[in-house]
């Protein structure tokens, strides 16, 4: 009667042990290649030698005359085989509640259509942004993009064209920038670069190469009903930096937004930084 209990004991370990390996299969294909996907591979084997062993241990318990003590072993492999399926079920849960956790965060902050950031993470990110330099004595600057006459675009090509223009000029900034820049779209056809470690000049320089690129650039291959025509898109653009006058987010943004609002008074596709 013992070995009986004993016996079921290491079985139903051995079985839950069994059913764990299906919840690591499954993290070990959701995690990205890396030290944390190898260390569970690494349980994963350990798993299949804890199976093996518990079978050898039921094969040796066969032969032996059991006395009640001896249920000791087998109850903690029953416990091993519960602890293990239960950790394995739970890991899996929590990295896929993280995974839909950090889709979600990327939704809630990015603009679905051209991928930038959106305005709630600007807000959010250039305060941080502003307090890192203003402690540690870093410049920072940004400049706010606008595309010129961009409702006659809409009016002219259609609405999704209108789109596809958006997109591309988010695609376009977006190779221009630095790792640690960031570009957000602020408005409708209006973009801000927070250029983190960039001072006036140099911030003025890399929006005048986005003026140069963007004018360069022939947005004419979408399709129909336009195939064939040239699109030709400018910009214009706003810059501004931190300064003793300029100490705050809304103050970086309100100085880029007149420094726009000039550029397009003084004829649009171009850049303005006074300060
Ligand atoms: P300006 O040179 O003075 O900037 O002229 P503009 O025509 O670009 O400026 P305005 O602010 O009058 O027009 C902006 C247009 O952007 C109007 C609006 O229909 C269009 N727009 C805003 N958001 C979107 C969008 O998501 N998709 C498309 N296709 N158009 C948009
Ligand atoms: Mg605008
Ligand atoms: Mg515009």
């Amino acid at each position: 009667m013992i070995a009986l209990v004993a016996l079921s004991l290491v079985a139903i370990g051995a079985a839950l042990l069994v059913a764990a390996l299906v919840p690591v299969r499954k993290l070990v294909a959701q995690l990205p290649a890396g030290s944390v996907r190898q260390r569970w591979q690494a349980l994963r084997a350990l798993i299949v030698l804890f199976v093996l062993g518990y079978v050898g241990y039921a094969i040796a318990f066969w032969r032996v005359q059991a006395v009640l003590a001896d249920l000791i072993v087998p109850l903690v492999f029953f416990g091993g085989g519960c602890f293990v399926w239960l950790i394995a079920q739970l890991s899996l849960r929590t990295a896929t509640d993280m995974m839909r956790v950090s889709v979600l965060e990327r939704e809630v902050l990015t603009d679905p259509l051209t991928a930038a950031f959106n305005r709630r993470y600007l807000e959010r990110r250039l305060g941080e942004e502003v307090a890192r330099a203003r402690r540690y004595g870093f410049a920072l600057s940004v400049f706010m993009i606008d595309i010129d006459h961009f409702k006659q675009v809409n009016d002219r090509f259609g609405h999704q064209v209108g789109d596809r223009v958006l997109v591309g000029t988010a695609g376009i900034v977006t190779e221009m920038l630095r790792i640690s820049d960031m570009l957000t779209r602020y408005g409708g056809e209006e973009f801000i670069v927070v250029a983190p470690h960039t001072d006036l000049a140099g911030a003025t320089q890399l929006a005048e190469r986005v003026r140069e690129r963007m004018e360069g650039h022939d947005f004419g291959w979408f399709g129909a009903p336009e195939a064939g025509r040239s699109i030709g898109i400018t910009v214009s653009a706003g810059v501004a930096a931190l300064s003793e006058g300029v100490d705050d987010a809304q103050k970086l943004i309100a100085q880029a937004d007149r420094n726009l609002y000039l550029a397009k008074q003084r004829g649009r596709n171009r850049v303005v930084a006074d300060v």
